[in-house]
């Protein structure tokens, strides 16, 4: 299978395929590994009738042409259902496209699905969707991550070349060191979220899943910019990020009470350790620093992103969109039984706490307090942006886990994203690369993170980093 768009560009070229028997390749691959579940839904005889009409255009091809992309469920693309992952969205139709799709079809990339996730992207393992978990393709019995695991798999199982993702917290990142791919959470505001179904409108970006960095990168440079539908995304001017190197040493931080976290695994830490010794020996600067928030990086995550959710998901009401309860009689129980209903577990659990820390007698104790500490977060890691190019850390503290392993415990879930949400939390770039692996074989990713709008030194660098991937010779 093609692991890049640039063989694909040559494959085209040269007369080897064209986009029909390519989309042919994705599809039938799709067929093969529906015990996955990574797709909910496939646009076969459209991805087909769009693949021979590319394939008919011989001149102004697009950049992404022959660019198979399969998205999350929960952006937008007009005409296609989207459900986020969720029974209250069921047969909801988008009426609209996401800015991103819009920009991607413009390019003349090829959307092949829509992609299983955790419901409302609230999830590190993909087992909390409507539609069932999602099999991390490496080894069946684990889960791919979450709340972008069928993004993941996809790729990781070659039944697209690049998809689109979510990050709040990790759901792009997590997913991608669990199944040895390239994630990337762009700096906040930096691609438009005009029709991704919002969980927590200050952390929510849209990214990519690749197998290469460039492919993430050339899909970001057509994605990022400003939009005149969503007024935190920026208007700087979006860099070639496909042909960004850095090729300098690099300063690299390490932070306390991170690497050394009790919670981390060991193969974990120690391939973390070999990363950092080879970038040393490469005569980087790699630096510990002194860093003593770890403890509440997933504390004021919980507290800020479920109180956005809770806000967030008041709009599911069974009036306006999706499904409304046919137990329901008057207004009160169109609302109750509706969100009874529609919603999952986790969904609940998060709207209840969402309210409770928005509530008069606790927002100080708990939501204005947990502002207090994001500010304190993004001047330090600030602060150390200005000694350091970039913060090098684990993404995740485990490999993939098998299913049903922590579904008992939510505290033990949530800790798993104790090394993602900081980029969140303060806006930054990050990417997750499939450097390293398991005894067992199972990937491990390690994750970079730049300062705000530097999006293109991280991917620069990056290029250069995934030279050593033990999964990709
Ligand atoms: N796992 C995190 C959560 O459940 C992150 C989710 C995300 O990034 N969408 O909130």
């Amino acid at each position: 299978m093609f692991q890049t768009h640039k063989e694909i560009q040559a494959a085209i070229g040269s007369g080897q395929t064209d986009l029909k028997s390519l989309v042919t390749t994705y599809l039938t691959n799709i067929e093969s590994n529906r015990h996955l579940n990574a797709f909910l839904e496939v646009y076969g005889e459209e991805a087909m009738a769009r693949a021979a009409e590319l394939d008919g255009k011989t001149t102004g091809r697009g950049r992404l042409y022959g660019m198979v992309i399969a998205i999350k469920d929960n952006i937008c693309y007009r005409g296609h259902k989207v459900s986020a992952g969720s029974r209250i969205l069921e047969g909801f139709e988008s009426i609209y496209s996401s800015t991103v799709v819009e920009r991607l079809l413009a390019e003349d990339a090829i959307i092949i699905g829509r992609l299983n996730c955790d419901e409302f992207a609230m999830g590190s393992s993909n087992e909390n969707s409507a539609y069932g978990p999602v099999l991390n393709a490496r080894d069946n019995s684990r889960v791919p991550g979450g709340s972008s695991g069928g993004s993941a798999v996809a790729v990781q199982a070659d039944m697209c070349l690049v998809s689109l993702g979510s990050d709040t917290g990790g759901s792009i990142r997590q997913p991608a060191s669990f199944c040895g791919v390239v994630g990337f959470k762009p700096t906040y505001g930096r691609v438009s979220r005009w029709g991704l179904i919002a969980y927590a409108s200050s952390f929510d970006q849209i990214g990519p899943l690749s197998h290469s960095v460039e492919d993430s990168a050339l899909v970001m440079e057509i994605m990022a910019g400003a939009d005149e539908y969503d007024s935190t995304a920026s208007s700087k001017p979006v860099p070639s990020y496909s042909t960004e190197k850095f090729e300098k040493k690099a300063r690299i931080a390490v932070l306390k009470n991170t690497v050394d976290h009790q919670g981390i695994n060991t193969e974990v830490r120690s391939e973390t350790e070999r990363i950092i010794a080879k970038l040393k020996s490469e005569g980087h600067t790699i630096e510990e620093v002194n860093f003593d928030l770890t403890d509440y990086l997933i504390p004021v995550y919980y507290v800020l992103s479920t109180a956005e959710a809770s806000s967030n998901l008041a709009r599911f009401d069974g009036v306006h969109y999706g499904y409304r309860s046919p137990r329901a009689t008057e207004m009160d129980s169109v609302y109750k039984l509706s969100r009874t209903e529609g919603f999952g577990r986790e969904v609940k659990n998060r709207i209840m706490l969402g309210t409770f820390v928005l509530s008069a007698g606790y927002y100080d104790a708990y939501y204005s307090r947990a502002q207090k500490v994001r500010r304190m977060l993004s001047e330090q890691i600030s602060e150390i942006f200005r000694s350091y190019d970039f913060i090098l850390l684990p993404t995740a503290p485990s490999i993939a886990f098998k299913l049903g392993e922590k579904t008992s415990d939510p505290t033990e879930m949530y800790l798993a994203d104790i090394y993602t949400v900081l980029a969140n939390l303060v806006g930054v770039p990050a990417i997750s690369l499939p450097l390293a692996k398991s005894a067992e074989g199972l990937p491990i990713g390690i994750q970079l993170m730049a300062e705000k709008h530097e999006d293109a030194k991280l991917f620069g660098f990056s290029k250069t980093l995934m030279q050593w991937s033990t999964l990709y010779p």
